[in-house]
C-alpha cells in the first residue's frame, strides 16, 4: 500500500526550474481570494511532519520553504488574514474563511530564522518552484494521528521519492541554528 504524504508530493517530485522568478500564493476559497506575491524564488524547501504547519486536507505532511520577509507582500484580501496563534514563534498568517496558512513571520529579531518567512509553494499559481529537498520532524506524524507501527513504510516512501527523512530539521539548517546559538553566546 502506498502511504500518503502530500498531494504536491505522491506521483514523485517535481523539480523546479532553478530560476523561478517568484509568483503569486492564493489561497483556497472559491473567491475573494487572499493573494500573496512572493518574489523570487524560495529555499530550504521540504516536507513537515509537525503539527503546527498547515497541510492540505487528507495530507500526512505540508511542504513548507523560506523567503526573505522583504519578498513578500499582501496583494489582496488582507482583511481576511488572521495570526493563529500570536504566541507562537512562527506567527502563521491564515486565511479567516478557508483556513489556509499564507505565511508564517518570525517577529523575534534574536531567533535564528529571523528575516526568513515561512510559505507554503503548493500555493503558487505558477509552475517551476525549487522541489523539495527532505523531509522534516517526521516522528513528529504521530502526534497527528499516524500509528507507529506505520512509520516505517512512511520512511521508505520519503527515501522512495528522494526525500532523506529527519526527525528534526535537515543537517544544514541544524547546524545553522547551533552557529546562530554558539555566535549568540560568545557575543
Ligand atoms: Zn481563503
Ligand atoms: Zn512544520
Amino acid at each position: 500500500m502506498t502511504v500518503a504524504l502530500h498531494p504536491s508530493i505522491d506521483n514523485g517530485l517535481k523539480q523546479g526550474t532553478g530560476h523561478f522568478a517568484g509568483g503569486t500564493l492564493a489561497c483556497k476559497c472559491k473567491d475573494h481570494q487572499v493573494k500573496v506575491a512572493v518574489k523570487g524564488d524560495v529555499a530550504h524547501n521540504h516536507a513537515c511532519g509537525c503539527t503546527k504547519c498547515w497541510k492540505p486536507q487528507g495530507a500526512t505532511f505540508s511542504v513548507v520553504a523560506v523567503v526573505p520577509r522583504q519578498n513578500v507582500s499582501v496583494l489582496e484580501n488582507g482583511d481576511k488574514l488572521e495570526i493563529v496563534d500570536a504566541s507562537a514563534v512562527i506567527q502563521r498568517h491564515a486565511c479567516k474563511a478557508c483556513g489556509t496558512h499564507m505565511y508564517g513571520r518570525i517577529e523575534n529579531k534574536n531567533h535564528p530564522f529571523y528575516g526568513l518567512d515561512f510559505i507554503h509553494p503548493e500555493l503558487f499559481q505558477e509552475q517551476g518552484s525549487q522541489a523539495p529537498q527532505f523531509a522534516a520532524f517526521v516522528s513528529s506524524v504521530i502526534e497527528s494521528g499516524v500509528k507507529p507501527e506505520q512509520m516505517a513504510g512512511i520512511r521508505s516512501r520519503l527515501k522512495e521519492i528522494g526525500l532523506e527523512p529527519y526527525d528534526c530539521l535537515s543537517p544544514a539548517l541544524m547546524d545553522a541554528i547551533a552557529t546562530h546559538v554558539a555566535k549568540a553566546k560568545a557575543a
